[in-house]
């Protein structure tokens, strides 16, 4: 099984959540053992080397394949989350949507100084939570040594915003 033959398996949502995006849905793709298996092959071969301490992905889908290849790679995951989930102390960094700005928090005690951490998430489309992540990440003392995707919507050049950062995909659109 290959990266072409797990995009088989991502099925495309015309005008969701609103007119004009095509979102990629990857609940067929977690639902199959085989692919949900091949896919969590494939970005810890990525991963290994990179040798993090922790996955840190957001929610929801993020936690999907994150806590997966945490376990998989035997090191931690932390989740980022959308204000006032999170019950202990936690650091925010905003980042703008197509209208208007959201936020995501992590625990301030999520991660130690130097951890190696590798950003993950579903979908890279325009880069603005992956980039909120790694300045989570930053704020923390925390070293990003990788962004990983499944999925990059490549017209949206999410990557523009991850300069300077390590950054994968397994699938392109
Ligand atoms: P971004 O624009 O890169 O900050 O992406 C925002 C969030 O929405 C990420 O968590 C993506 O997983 C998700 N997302 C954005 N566009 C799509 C899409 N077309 N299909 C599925 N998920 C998407």
């Amino acid at each position: 099984m290959s990266a072409a033959d797990l995009a088989g398996k991502i099925r495309d949502i015309p005008d969701f959540p609103q007119p004009g995006i095509v979102f990629k849905d990857i609940m067929p793709l977690v639902a199959d053992p085989a692919s949900l298996k091949e896919t969590i092959d494939l970005l810890a071969e990525w991963a290994r080397p990179r040798e993090p301490d922790v996955i840190l992905g957001a929610e929801a889908r993020g936690f999907i394949f994150g806590g997966a290849l945490a376990d998989r790679l035997h090191c931690g995951f932390v989740p980022a989350r959308k204000p006032g989930k999170l019950p202990w102390q936690t650091v925010e960094a905003t980042y703008e949507l197509e209208y208007g700005t959201d936020s995501l928090q992590v625990h301030a005690d999520a991660l130690g100084k130097g951890s190696r951490v590798i950003v993950h998430d579903d979908v890279l489309a325009t880069g603005g939570t992956a980039k909120a992540k790694t300045e989570l990440v930053e704020q923390l003392g925390g070293v990003v040594v990788g962004v990983l995707f499944v999925i990059e919507l490549t017209f949206l050049n999410g990557r523009d915003r991850l300069e300077g950062y390590d950054v994968q995909s397994l699938i392109q659109y």
